[in-house]
């Protein structure tokens, strides 16, 4: 049995809000594995958002435990969060957020030249990623030329630009049509497989979901598998 990647133990999150308690995770625990494609479940307001933030460490847990390789997450410091986030994860979501004024290309370069890389670099790998989610075509599109499913490959592509080891996506199946779920859907599949990254999607598909290697469902504040 191969160790976790990600290891939360006991995530516990509530939000106070007009004076109303939203007690969302009770103690949450969970797992996500290298070469795994695991689906997060549950409905709406069940808090799948809300713990894919803080695995992501773009949210504080009010106790608990994540560990990355072993080491806790927690305790670093805002700094060094952004730093592991930088280095290790690979953010996707329901909407795309690319940058409008920018063609497909210059998204998927921009974290690399946030990163430092050298822009020459940065448009190589930019190229070799958009060739990859087979958009290599759509390169010098801007977002609007693009149909919803290509935006979304297009979000893919910059998650991956600084190779992260884990990619989390929060529904970015949501917003698109059957064929192009089942094409975003296969993408995934593809880097879990041929380039061992792990990957965790929350989907209300359950088409989507029965075909992931692992299935973690959210009730009333905690996760079972
Ligand atoms: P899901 O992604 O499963 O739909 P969320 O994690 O977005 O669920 O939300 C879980 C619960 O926490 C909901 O009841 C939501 O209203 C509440 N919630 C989420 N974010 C906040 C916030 N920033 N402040 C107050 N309540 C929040
Ligand atoms: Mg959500």
């Amino acid at each position: 049995m191969n160790n976790p990647l990600l290891q939360a133990k006991n995530i516990i999150k509530t939000y106070n809000e007009d004076k109303i308690r939203t007690n969302v995770l009770k103690g949450v625990n969970i797992d996500i594995y290298s070469n795994e494609l695991t689906a997060i479940v549950g409905k709406s307001g069940s808090g799948k958002s809300t713990l894919l933030h803080i695995l992501g460490t773009l949210d504080k847990a009010d106790s608990g435990e994540i560990f990355y390789k072993g080491e806790e997450l927690l305790k670093l410091s805002d700094k060094k969060k952004a730093v592991f986030r930088n280095i290790h994860l690979g953010f996707v979501y329901q909407f795309h957020h690319l940058l409008s004024d920018f063609s497909a290309l210059e998204n998927v370069m921009m974290p690399m030249l946030i990163a430092g890389i050298n822009k020459n670099e940065a448009k190589k790998k930019a190229l070799e990623l958009l060739e990859k989610v087979s958009l290599s075509e759509k390169a010098n599109s801007r977002p609007s030329e693009l149909s919803g499913g290509q935006r979304q490959r297009v979000a893919i592509a910059r998650a991956l630009a600084n190779s992260p080891e884990l990619i989390l996506a929060d529904e970015p199946t949501g917003n698109l049509d059957e064929k192009n779920a089942l094409m975003v859907f296969s993408l995934f599949e593809k880097l879990v497989k041929e380039d061992k990254i792990a990957v965790v999607i929350v989907t209300h598909d359950n088409s989507l979901s029965e075909k992931c290697d692992r299935v973690y469902t959210m009730k009333d504040g905690i996760i079972n598998e």
